[in-house]
């Protein structure tokens, strides 16, 4: 794919990015200190700010599409003062804003996840958010089941010595990152060509909570990986993932929660980047992940996401640890 070939959803998707980071940076930068009084957390304000920003663009462009996001409106309504900051934010980027404006568009983002809709997780990895770490803004197109692109914006993440990049992928046409200010001209990603299993490099959740770090200890041991596995939230770990600097990144269920499904927005745009980079990705299962199944993918377990050349084998290594 040549850069003019890209596809218009995609440059679109691509093109919001910067606005997205535009509001989240802002927000750290406002609200991620000691002495903000205001009960707001920043994590609620940039994520009603971006997904607000988001829908309006893609009612704007794409009418006919709905959108599946992770915000609803019907509490900020309720919080004056919230609702307030988060159109101050959003108003930094279309002046046109108001309070029934932000609350509208938000709600465009409570859609069905039928036909064609856009899926978009405005903070993925909030904690991360809060710690000044990784997140990423994670937006992709989904039509009848299938993962038609992915774009993953991480305003922190550092990539071939470039600090705040973004990534993208297309179905069957490749994936791409580029740095939000476009002085670098966007480049392919690719996995990396490890094979061994003991020299895998891991990404796994920050958080405990959200897997099941004894298992992934004990998969390392048996095997035979001696570097401690990566803690990173987000899907900025498809980035490292599709980007040849780790070579597994899985998503175990954490022991207490053995029912939690994942949701869609939290998977499907690393997923069409890390596949069209080269990787693999299935659940611990083995099986095809599902995409089919509304906002969460009910008929997975976990995710097990590799460079694709000893998956199965890998795999295997899990489901006896
Ligand atoms: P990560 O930063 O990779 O740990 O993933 C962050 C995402 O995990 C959030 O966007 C949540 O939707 C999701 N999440 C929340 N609780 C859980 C849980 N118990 N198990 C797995 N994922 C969770
Ligand atoms: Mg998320």
């Amino acid at each position: 794919m040549h850069a003019t070939l890209i596809p218009d959803e995609l440059q679109f998707a691509i093109n919001l990015m910067t606005g997205c980071a535009t509001i989240t940076r802002n927000v750290q930068q406002k609200h991620i200190n000691a002495q903000d009084k205001a009960d707001h957390s920043p994590v609620t304000i940039a994520d009603y700010a971006v997904q607000a920003y988001v829908a309006q663009a893609i009612l704007q462009k794409y009418p006919g599409d709905a959108m599946v996001g992770e915000e609803a409106s019907s509490l900020l309504k309720q919080d004056e003062n919230l609702l307030n900051e988060v159109t101050e934010q959003v108003k930094a980027l279309l002046p046109e804003s108001n309070p029934d404006f932000v609350s509208s568009w938000i709600d465009h983002g409570q859609g069905q996840p039928k036909g064609r809709y856009w899926v978009l997780d405005p903070v993925d990895g909030t904690k991360g958010f809060l710690r000044r770490m990784q997140y990423a803004t994670a937006l992709a197109l989904v039509e009848d089941g299938k993962v038609i692109l992915g774009v993953l914006g991480c305003p922190n993440l550092s990539f071939a010595g470039q600090t705040g990049v973004m990534a993208y992928a297309y179905h069957g046409q490749g994936a791409w990152w580029q740095t939000y200010n476009s002085q670098t001209e966007a480049q392919p990603m690719r996995v990396s060509e490890i094979k061994d299993l003991s020299q895998f490099r891991i990404l796994r959740s920050f958080e405990d909570s959200h897997t099941d770090s004894t298992r992934i200890d004990s998969f390392t041991r048996q095997a035979g990986v001696t570097v401690d596995p990566v803690r990173m939230d987000s899907q900025a770990k498809s980035f490292l993932l599709a980007g040849g600097q780790a070579e597994l990144s899985m998503r175990l269920l954490a022991p207490e929660r053995a029912d939690y499904r994942e949701f869609i927005w939290d998977q499907a745009p690393g997923y069409r980047v890390v596949l069209e980079a080269g990787g693999t990705i299935t659940d611990t299962d083995g099986k095809q992940l599902d995409f089919s199944t509304g906002r969460r993918l009910i008929n997975n377990r976990g995710i097990f996401a590799t460079n694709g050349w000893i998956h199965e084998e890998a795999l295997s290594v899990l489901q006896q640890s």
